[in-house]
């Protein structure tokens, strides 16, 4: 990103925990790829989760893919920031990293479920900007879950069951964004996250900045 050049922009700032959920097949992965493929100052953090792997994800990249015995053991060693029970495996969010991310200025982007997005904002108030990422109707979500890798009749049915108990809580998050056309929802992603960096308590370096405007440095 570039950015206007004066160098009071370059300076400190703090990063934000941008949560992003939606009912399964809505499009919250697609959209996040697609803030990090433009962004380099933003990180995915990745969850933690007992479901076994779907065609072309990878352990460590998608997910970290562990047994329910390891999953329990980091729940006891306090190494998640929030877990879930979502549909029929534990999803969890590493607490290691993100504090640091964020006080070296990076954002970290998480893909979770109101459980997870309520649980971090109850951690980390002041950092996490939640948004929701709605279907253009209940037709395209479904058709958009079944041409989903490794997807199946049951699998389907299920999700768009879960779909209403998920989007229930729609109205707990800071935005919204119904993903109908991709980019048109990307640029509403995008603003949010420009917009959101501009908080004041986000930007460090002005304290000094304006310190030294009032001859106080
Ligand atoms: P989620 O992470 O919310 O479960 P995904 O990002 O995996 O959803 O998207 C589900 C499927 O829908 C994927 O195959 C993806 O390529 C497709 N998809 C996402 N956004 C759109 C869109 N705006 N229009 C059409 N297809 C989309
Ligand atoms: P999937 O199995 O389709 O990748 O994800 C299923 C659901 O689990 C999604 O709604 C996703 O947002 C949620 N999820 C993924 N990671 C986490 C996590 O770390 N914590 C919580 N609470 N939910 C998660």
């Amino acid at each position: 990103m570039s950015n206007s050049g004066h160098p009071k922009d370059q300076g400190d700032r703090r990063g934000l925990m941008l949560v992003i959920s939606s009912p399964s097949g809505a499009g919250k992965t697609t959209l996040a790829r697609k803030l990090m493929e433009e962004f380099d100052d933003i990180a995915l953090s990745i969850s933690v989760t007992t479901r076994p792997p779907r065609p072309g994800e990878t352990d460590g990249v998608d997910y970290h893919f562990k047994t329910e015995d390891e999953f329990r053991g980091m729940i006891r060693r306090r190494e998640f920031l929030e877990w879930a029970r979502v549909f029929d495996h534990l999803y969890g969010t590493p607490r290691a990293d993100t504090v640091a991310m964020l006080e070296a200025g990076k954002d970290v982007l998480f893909d979770v479920d109101w459980q997870g997005a309520d649980a971090l904002h109850d951690q980390m108030p002041r950092d996490v900007v939640s948004v929701f990422v709605l279907p253009p109707s209940i037709e395209s979500l479904k058709s958009r879950l079944a041409a989903r890798p490794g997807s199946t009749d049951e699998i389907v049915e299920r999700r768009m069951r879960d779909a209403k108990a998920e989007m229930r809580h729609w109205r707990r998050y800071d935005y919204a964004i119904v993903n109908d056309d991709l980019d048109v929802a990307y640029q509403r992603l995008k603003r949010i996250l420009l917009v959101e960096r501009l908080k004041r308590l986000r930007q460090l370096s002005l304290e000094d900045h304006v310190r030294e405007l009032m001859g106080e440095a």
